[in-house]
């Protein structure tokens, strides 16, 4: 076997169409992390993987591995075409900003196989929940946050320490939590984002996430919560993180 042919479990980011009969796969695997992978004639209805190939769909690939162009993909088997998962279109819409966060990332080569397995927890676990799936998208938020080096939290105001959380007034960007009023009227505005009652209930939840069916959650408040993720994320990784998959919610 040439040194360049590897075999590799991995995620489809996101597949395009390529030529008259082609595919490129943009794809996460636990072995190698991101992987540009050309799929040659599997949009022909001849060949042998037609249609196999799906968006969020788990694989086995066997691909010859190409450093600075597209790999070319020999063989792929299907692991799980996570087909729960397009049940009902706000858990595919959170599958999707999943997988357009992870396309937005640089991973570590020691941290590929942590990134892999919490995408598969993810999307395992999203279809066992019968509603509030918005939970448990911000909850791997925090857990892709905690894995990159800037953990959110939310037990006490991150400048002075206090844990009474009735006090808390927004999330600090800058310290990586809540901040109280008091500390905030210190900072520029602009080092944190203001939060109401319900959002802060919402985040102090997303620590233990009991009874996730049980809260009603406002369109606003997904917006909000969306919102100081989206810039937190953008402050720490300097640059503009997006979730246009977001956007239909
Ligand atoms: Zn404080």
């Amino acid at each position: 076997m040439s040194q360049r042919i590897k075999k590799c479990d991995a995620f489809a980011l996101k597949v395009t169409e390529y030529s008259n009969t082609s595919q490129i796969i943009q794809f996460f695997s636990k072995e190698f992390g991101h992987i540009g992978v050309i799929a040659k004639g599997t949009r022909n209805p001849k060949n042998k993987y037609y249609g196999l190939i799906q968006q969020l769909g788990n694989y086995e690939i066997v691909i010859y591995k190409k450093d600075t162009t597209l790999s070319l993909l020999k063989e792929i088997s299907l692991i799980n075409d996570h087909n729960r998962l397009t049940s009902d279109l706000n858990m595919t819409t959170l599958a999707h900003a999943a997988a357009e966060l992870y396309l937005q990332l640089m991973f570590e080569k020691d941290d590929h196989e942590k990134f892999y397995i919490l995408l598969n927890q993810f999307y395992e676990y999203l279809p066992k929940v019968r509603k509030n799936h918005i939970l448990v998208f911000w909850r791997f938020l925090l857990r892709v946050a905690g894995f990159l080096g800037f953990s959110l939290q939310f037990s006490k105001c991150q400048v002075c320490g206090i844990q009474n959380s009735e006090l808390f007034h927004g999330i600090s960007f800058v310290h990586n939590g809540f901040i109280c009023s008091n500390c905030a009227g210190k900072r520029a505005a602009t080092e944190h984002f203001q939060i109401n009652e319900s959002t802060r209930k919402l985040l102090l939840t997303l620590k233990s996430l009991h009874n996730l069916e049980s809260f009603e959650i406002t369109e606003q408040d997904i917006k909000t919560i969306n919102t100081i993720f989206r810039t937190y994320l953008s402050h720490h990784l300097h640059k503009k993180i997006h979730f246009r998959s977001l956007e239909v919610l």
